[in-house]
């Protein structure tokens, strides 16, 4: 199951990132794909507020997560671009996030290789002349419950 939505403005995206919390399952996997720029980190800003988070979001390009330990559900933000080798995952203990509760959202899923879990949904955010494209890909159960309620909200 997909869905597709055209994003006009970094506000939409917010926006968008927001509607996904409230459609979102707790437990979720949810990997960001999209070139730098792209908007993922937006997205996920939107994702937090939706969730109820008012502080800033920041990229955890350099930390490779940032939790958001105070919300529920609780929210695991990964950024792996500067990931060095994809065993490090196993190291800082990815697999103990992914905890049936949490929200785990993952930028650059592509630079995890194997140690990354398996997504309920797929988001690639793509670059178009009048904003951005997103496309959403389900694969389990519960991303495919959240893609009906996005679509419905
Ligand atoms: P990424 O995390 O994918 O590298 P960011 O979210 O950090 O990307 O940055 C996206 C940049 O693109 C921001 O500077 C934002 O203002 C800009 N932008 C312009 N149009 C859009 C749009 N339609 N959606 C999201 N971001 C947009
Ligand atoms: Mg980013």
């Amino acid at each position: 199951m997909s869905f597709e939505a055209a994003i006009e403005s970094e506000d939409a995206m917010v926006a968008f990132g927001s509607r996904l919390a409230d459609a979102m399952e707790p437990g979720s996997v949810v990997f960001l794909r999209g070139e730098l720029g792209a908007g993922k980190t937006t997205l996920s800003r939107g994702l937090a507020r939706g969730l109820g988070h008012d502080g800033a979001v920041k990229s955890p390009t350099y930390t490779l997560v940032e939790p958001y330990e105070h919300l529920n559900p609780t929210l695991y933000h990964f950024d792996l671009y500067r990931l060095g080798d994809a065993e490090e995952l196993e190291f800082m203990g990815l697999r103990d996030y992914v905890n049936g509760e949490s929200i785990v959202l993952i930028e650059w899923p592509e630079r995890g290789g194997a140690f990354l879990p398996a997504p309920d949904l797929e988001l690639t955010i793509a670059v178009t002349a009048d904003g951005r494209r997103i496309t959403a890909e389900a694969s389990t159960n519960a991303g495919r419950a959240c893609l009906t309620r996005l679509e419905a909200s």
